[in-house]
């Protein structure tokens, strides 16, 4: 492959718009893009049937409209682009309205409520920030979902009404500054993505791994992480090959994969693009994680992108690199080398370090799933609480800040914080900790709770929003002081006096780190059902609201469906335990009862001890009624009723949880005392090293 010829050759890009659209119209779009305007219809046909014959041209025979509802994956329903005409024949048709709206049945996503089945119509809008692109011989066309009556049903609508909340109170504080120049400031994203890939065959006969994408069962195999040799390790053939088709296959459609990499577990790696805004970069995200899915099944491999698909190794996340842009390149959080950008910067670091710390708990909520509950708080993964790393020198300097003392640079470099000399520092000594969850990296914030089959957008919807809140806090202090310079230093010193407590540099999987936390008042919402009741709070509703992302309406209907989803999730999960250890499990384990009495019974006759024979029996005997204990047990459990949503998805996570966890439990001792040609399906140790 030709990767600069072919790269985007796929999307209908800012290339494909010049060469293709009459010079008039792409002007205006452009415009009508920047000024966030609507586009006129004459110009919409133009645009559509230019798109029209570009995607017919590579093939394309159907157009979609391609949105993310609330499944947190995307939806698509295809329409031809023929049109018959009266000789019989037809002709390739793409309108612009077809372009700008559609109106799918809206009836069978989640909606929380939101919409009744006799209303059922919803709409999408085409997001023209986002370009299309074909994809299985369909022009896909990024849209916005929402109700008949404008509520938003999707992830997209809310992260696009963040990102200009974002705009809007970051330029107000730009202009502070004296910038006349920027119109927009865009918030970037660069999400790492972590997966893993076995044997697609062994897939097949682990029905857990079909049903819920991670594994019920399965005893610790004899070698799992512990020589951290799979780390950066070389990259085996077939894995190889799977890497280099999936990249190709993401150029192709625009999508920067940059790096690859195996990661720590075995069977686990890791692809990361070149960051781009938010909206784009969540796009992309669905697509890569999409792509990874369909080209690990041409390689007969199966991706996992499940949190915890295996128990007792390391779960996927998903690092979502978070940063924020003006309209001409200049990143904010950058440091800098100057004094003036320093102040810049330091309040815009301020801004950050009081938005995680008087939201920390809505920064969880937007990560909490059932599936990343296993990874939260687990060894490797960033503990439940939300806490910022900063390195050892921007503390320095934020405690020098604090305390109006002297800052010494590490060089001994003398420094003094005064009121309008701040200190300049180098970006490179910012340290690396892995265990923080939210940790700066230079010139980016890494926000490492987020699990790996989540769209990214629940977490940037969430971060826009309340860095946009503490920015317009900002500016609404400043835009009225008289002493700029007096004021903003003032209001930087305070910002980090009343929220260093969010700041930890030290290591976040201790326990010692839970006491402290828990000293300063950090949040610690270990599961979903305990985080999600905070989405409602008060000043959560009122937050969204004053910012135009969510309306109170929206806001809880999203909590339904978070914790709807929470509550299906358990139980799937749970019947599925209850299938595999009924019909598979139970009799597996009877064959090999059967066989090992066979095999006492001969030794019998001929005048030899049945041994070892009836003590394995013995063991297996007590584990197999153990196990149909607890297979009674978890049905009785999943058959209770609960009086409310919030009710049920706390019984899901105190009792049926454990119910299946104490399943599990016999299953695993069972699988170690049983033959390997009897136990009916692959183990970790088959899984984990199939590749
Ligand atoms: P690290 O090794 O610390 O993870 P990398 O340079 O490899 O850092 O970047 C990791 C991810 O962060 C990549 O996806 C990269 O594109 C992204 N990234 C870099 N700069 C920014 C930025 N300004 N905004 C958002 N993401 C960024
Ligand atoms: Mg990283």
């Amino acid at each position: 492959m030709n990767v600069a010829e072919q790269y985007g050759c796929l999307v209908f890009n800012d290339r494909a718009m010049k060469t293709r659209l009459p010079k008039v119209v792409y002007n205006s779009f452009k415009k009508n893009v920047a000024s966030g305007t609507p586009l006129s219809l004459a110009d919409a046909n133009v645009i559509a049937n230019a798109m029209k014959d570009w995607a017919v041209e590579l093939g394309a025979t159907h157009f979609t409209h391609w949105f993310q509802p609330m499944t947190g994956i995307t939806a698509e329903k295809h329409d031809s682009f023929i049109s018959p005409s009266d000789d019989g024949a037809v002709i390739m048709n793409f309108s612009g309205k077809e372009l700008i709206k559609g109106e799918p049945d809206a009836s069978s996503f989640p909606s929380g409520g939101l919409r009744a089945t006799f209303e059922a119509r919803g709409y999408t809008a085409w997001d023209p920030t986002s370009y299309a692109f074909i994809k299985d011989k369909t022009l896909c066309i990024p849209t916005a979902f929402c109700s008949y009556t404008g509520e938003a049903l999707d992830k997209k609508t809310p992260l696009l009404r963040s990102m200009d909340a974002l705009s809007r109170e970051a330029l107000r504080v730009l202009r502070l500054f004296g910038n006349t120049e920027a119109t927009r400031v865009t918030s970037t994203v660069g999400s790492e993505q972590e997966y893993f890939l076995i044997d697609k065959e062994m897939y097949l006969k682990r029905r857990d791994l079909v049903f819920t994408g991670r594994t019920l069962f399965g005893a610790k195999p004899p070698k799992g992480q512990e020589l951290e040799d799979h780390y950066f390790g070389s990259i085996k053939p077939r894995v190889m090959e799977f890497m280099q088709d999936l990249d190709e296959t993401l150029w192709k459609l625009g999508v920067a994969a940059k790096t690859r990499h195996n990661e720590v577990a075995p069977a686990q790696h890791e692809l990361a693009p070149v960051f781009t805004t938010t909206n784009i970069a969540t796009d992309h995200n669905q697509l890569t994680m999409e792509m990874m899915r369909k080209v690990a099944d041409k390689h007969g491999l199966a991706c996992l992108l499940h949190e915890k698909p295996f128990a007792g190794i390391n779960g996927s996340g998903k690092h979502n690199n978070w940063s924020l842009s003006t309209n001409g390149g200049d990143n904010l959080l950058e440091p800098g080398a100057t004094p003036r950008e320093n102040a810049q910067f330091l309040l815009f670091l301020a801004a950050v370090v009081q938005a995680v710390d008087e939201y920390q708990g809505l920064l969880r909520v937007s990560v909490a799933t059932a599936g990343n509950d296993h990874r939260l708080g687990a060894n490797e993964a960033p503990p439940a609480i939300v806490s910022i790393f900063l390195g050892e020198e921007l503390t320095a300097i934020i405690e020098s800040i604090e305390q109006s003392s002297a800052y010494t640079a590490k060089a001994n470099e003398p420094m003094s914080i005064g009121v309008d000399v701040l200190p300049r520092f180098p970006k490179d000594t910012t340290d690396r900790n892995r265990t923080s969850p939210f940790a700066f990296t230079g010139n980016k914030f890494e926000f490492r709770m987020v699990g790996s089959s989540a769209s990214i957008a629940d977490a940037n919807i969430a971060l826009n929003t309340i860095v946009a809140e503490e920015l317009s806090k900002f500016a609404d202090v400043l835009e009225k002081a008289e002493d700029f310079t007096l004021s903003l230093n003032a209001l930087i010193k305070e910002s980090i006096k009343k929220h260093k407590r969010i700041i930890f540099n030290g290591n976040g999987y201790t326990d010692e780190w839970v006491e402290e936390a828990e000293r300063r008042g950090l949040f610690n919402f270990r599961h979903t059902a305990d985080a999600l009741p905070y989405f409602v709070h008060e000043e959560n509703v009122a937050l969204f609201k004053k910012h135009g992302v969510l309306s109170p309406v929206e806001v809880h209907s999203r909590y339904e469906i978070m914790m709807e989803h929470y509550i299906k999730t358990i139980k799937i999960e749970a019947w599925t335990m209850l299938d595999i250890a009924r019909k598979e499990i139970q009799p597996a384990v009877g064959r090999y009862t059967q066989r090992l009495l066979g095999i006492a019974r001969s030794k019998k006759e001929v005048e030899l001890a049945p041994e070892p024979e009836c003590s394995i029996v013995q063991k297996i005997s007590k584990l197999a009624v153990e196990l149909y204990e607890r297979t009674e047990k978890l049905e009785e459990v999943l058959t209770q009723d609960a009086p409310s949503t919030t009710a049920e998805g706390m019984y899901c996570s105190g009792t049926v949880f454990p119910a299946m966890q104490a399943l599990r439990e016999t299953a695993d001792a069972l699988e170690l005392v049983t033959a390997k040609r009897y136990w009916p399906f692959p183990t970790y140790g088959d899984m984990l090293f199939s590749v």
